[in-house]
């Protein structure tokens, strides 16, 4: 028996797998009968919540699946998970529940940082509570008078288990390779047929790759530019869909746009920078996709807003849509900056922690160009991002939009083979740093405005006693204050010698101002 990851080449065994299934103890949350539809929105919702909001994996004997195994992250706490599992009903009593349930209860623990794993069992099924007592798991709750789906009351009992160690303790620890990281690659825009298929052949064979992305409608700083091809365009990309497998995904600003994506089968849209500064739109929008089960890739807005980006979510949440991603693309900023849109790091990672939603770096309208590419991704690869975005074309130099910034598929492959995939509780840690850090700086910032602010008052008293007559050193009050100060520093934990030494410096540095102020 065997855990392995969900493919979009399961399909066709997870629609055979859910029909078969027997559902006595299964919650009513899955359909039947299981289409491909339902298919399709799970493979779609693993892809996007692995290693995040759960871990999810079928369970594999002599090559085939028998059944599924989640542990799926609280929406209440995100310190606990919930397992649930299906079997199919000949593999059961075979101890292969219970091998499943310590494997996904491992992964789940390690990846997603768990304090706890809890399981929701009716008393009748005691094979289940048997399965959940060999791994240690006790019961901490009994529900009384729950609904079944057939509509008798009976009773549930909550199963729990502890993390064998604390999350903190695995946030150190763990360096395992598991995370996987979204690549959305391809064209900033679809030009020709020609272009876009060879693009997306090349970008096919590199595994990394999980989506390929092309511009439609491009929305252009001055109405000469190339705007995009339209509808024609939408054919080109469908037919590279067809022919390498990848999902494809566009930028959409209007209903109408909408509606023309969904005809082509586009299997993803996003929201570009212009448009979610515009909350009509971005509301038009959401009403044009309202009971449409698509994924929504929502760009930050041009300007550094973070309320009007998650305003654009709102929109979406409340419109239905189930499936959202941040695209993190910069900010235009008024200062002269290598970066075409200055990246404002702490923005992104502050959404992400208020939403909790997937996140995709856009690293080349971040950059605006090839050369900055390698460093950005790997930035906000340690800073914990989801997948990045990178634009290639088949022939950059030639492209018709954004050619400074677009690369070929093998310099993409050479990109991702020179970039550190870490681990995401390493990435954790990078940027619990990161802001430890940015705290450091603040303090430095403030120090430095005390001490200006100080040898202002200190110029101050030196006019006064140049006028007054009174000498510069009046040693026996500077002792006295350095002895309080030593004091006060011993009390909140600072060493005499630093206090010596900082005070010190800073006595002379006023004694040089009062001096040069009694000499002028
Ligand atoms: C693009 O992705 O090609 C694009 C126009 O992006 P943005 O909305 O981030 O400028
Ligand atoms: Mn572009």
């Amino acid at each position: 028996m065997l855990l392995k990851r969900w493919t979009l080449f399961d399909k066709a065994e997870l629609i055979v797998l859910c029909n078969a299934v027997d559902r006595t103890y299964l919650s009513d949350r899955l359909p039947y009968p299981y289409t491909d539809a339902d298919a399709d929105w799970w493979l779609g919702m693993v892809e996007l919540n692995e290693g995040k909001m759960g871990v999810f994996r079928a369970i594999v004997v002599d090559g085939k699946i028998i059944g599924s195994i989640s542990v799926e992250r609280s929406l209440e706490d995100p310190n606990e998970g919930e397992v649930g599992y299906m079997l199919l009903k000949e593999h059961w009593s075979k101890g292969i529940a219970t091998e499943m349930v310590s494997q996904i209860c491992g992964i789940a623990f390690r990846e997603l940082l768990l304090d706890r794993i809890v399981a929701k069992v009716y008393e009748s099924n005691v094979a289940s509570i048997k399965v959940l007592e060999k791994n240690g798991f006790v019961c901490v709750q009994t529900l009384n008078n729950v609904t079944t789906k057939e509509g008798y009351t009976t009773i549930m009992q909550v199963y729990s288990t502890q993390s064998p160690v604390g999350a903190q303790d695995i946030k150190q620890v763990d360096s395992s390779p598991a995370f996987t990281h979204t690549i959305i690659a391809g064209p900033c825009s679809v030009e020709s047929e020609a272009q876009i298929l060879a693009t997306a052949q090349a970008l096919a064979k590199i595994p990394e790759v999980k989506m390929l992305r092309g511009g439609i409608w491009k929305p252009r700083t001055r109405p000469a530019a190339f705007e995009g091809r339209g509808e024609e365009g939408l054919v080109w990309l469908r037919k590279a869909k067809q022919t390498t497998g990848l999902p494809i995904i566009t930028e959409v600003a209007t209903p109408e746009h909408v509606e023309l994506a969904l005809k082509y089968d586009i299997d993803a849209l996003w929201v570009g920078a212009r448009t979610v500064v515009n909350p009509f739109s971005v509301q038009q929008l959401a009403d044009a996709i309202r009971g449409v089960d698509i994924p929504v890739f929502i760009k930050n807005p041009v300007s550094p807003d973070l309320q009007l980006w998650i305003g654009a979510f709102e929109r979406f949440q409340k419109a239905g849509v189930t499936r959202l991603v941040a695209i993190h693309r910069g900010f235009s900023y008024y200062k002269e900056s290598p970066y075409r849109n200055f990246p404002m790091w702490e923005i992104p990672i502050e959404l992400t922690q208020k939403l909790n939603v997937p996140i995709v770096t856009d690293v080349s309208h971040i950059c605006g160009n090839r050369e900055l590419l390698q460093a950005t991704a790997q930035k906000a690869l340690d800073l914990a991002t989801d997948g990045l975005m990178i634009e290639c074309h088949i022939n950059p130099a030639e492209a018709l939009t954004d050619a400074k910034q677009q690369i070929t598929p093998d310099e993409l492959k050479s990109l991702l083979a020179g970039l550190t995939f870490r681990s995401k509780s390493s990435c954790h840690v990078e940027r619990d740093l990161a802001n430890l850090r940015s705290e450091i700086d603040d303090i430095d910032n403030e120090l430095l405005q005390l001490l200006a602010r100080r040898m202002e008052v200190s110029a101050q008293i030196g006019e006064y006693k140049k006028r007054n007559n009174v000498t510069v050193v009046q040693m026996d009050r500077w002792k006295k204050i350095l002895a309080e100060h030593v004091a006060t520093g011993a009390d909140l934990g600072l060493s005499p010698q630093l206090i010596d030494e900082v005070f010190e410096a800073i006595h002379q540095a006023s004694i040089e101002r009062q001096s040069s102020i009694m000499e002028d």
